[in-house]
């Protein structure tokens, strides 16, 4: 028995130091409540922009909250005044005080991009996002008309059959990158994916040709409200496309081939 009476001393001492812990467990201490949610508001795209350069961004003739539920209005507010922004106040960055300073988009885009990596991501990315702002915006839901819908049929058989072409191409683009619809050398409109913020008019493209439609693919541009649905994203595109702005990109670009 005298041999206990050391273990009976040790978890005496275990004892006290438990109710000890209890006791603080129990005590009664003020946590800070959890910071307040960050409040989104809607914004105005007319507030945002690029720091001063060679390169603007291009207006949008419709609000944030034009193209919900397809797109939402955090999501169209973060593309835009974040992503966008960035790529164009880099872009501008990157040519100051440069020979390409007075060069237009497309000619830095077609000649200068082969050098730097930098170049190629931001002016791919100005450009590129210029032009999804551009064609989206409308709720209307009217398909092309006149010389644009005539090609369609003409190059993929129907709209559906370019419709068909185009979602399988952006559901196929693995990783971030854009699908395109746009008119090659011959006058022929094709669909065409390109990786990370390349496009058609940059040498060594796959499909080499002037973009008339863009759809952002990247995960940035859906993720809110689609997360790993892509599919979803690309079918709700269909409808806030402004096919009259397509329609005069159409225009312009057969009258440059
Ligand atoms: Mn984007």
């Amino acid at each position: 028995m005298k041999k206990a009476y050391p273990y009976i001393f040790y978890f005496s001492i275990l004892l006290v130091v438990l109710s000890c812990k209890n006791k603080k467990l129990t005590e009664v201490v003020e946590v800070p409540l959890p910071s307040a949610v960050e409040k989104f508001t809607i914004g105005s795209a007319d507030d945002i922009k690029a720091d001063d350069g060679s390169f603007e961004l291009i207006k949008l003739a419709y609000s944030f909250d034009a193209v919900s539920p397809e797109i939402e209005a955090r999501t169209m507010q973060l593309h835009y005044s974040k992503h966008y922004l960035a790529y164009t106040n880099s872009l501008n960055k990157a040519i100051k005080n440069t020979e390409l300073e007075n060069l237009t988009i497309e000619e830095i885009l077609s000649k200068a991009v082969a050098d730097s990596i930098n170049l190629r991501n931001n002016a791919g990315g100005y450009y590129n996002h210029s032009l999804f702002f551009e064609c989206i915006g409308t709720k209307a839901g009217v398909l092309p008309k006149d010389t644009l819908a005539i090609a369609i049929a003409k190059d993929f058989g129907s709209f559906e059959g370019f419709k068909n072409q185009f979602k399988n191409a952006a559901n196929r683009q693995f990783g971030s990158g854009w699908t395109w619809l746009i008119v090659d050398k011959n006058g022929r409109l094709q669909v065409t994916n390109t990786p990370n913020q390349d496009n058609p008019l940059m040498p060594k493209a796959i499909v080499s040709g002037t973009p008339i439609l863009a759809l952002d693919v990247w995960e940035h541009a859906y993720y809110l409200e689609y997360q790993n649905k892509r599919k979803n994203y690309i079918d709700a595109f269909f409808n806030i496309i402004n096919w009259k702005v397509v329609e005069e990109k159409y225009e312009e670009a057969i009258k440059k081939e």
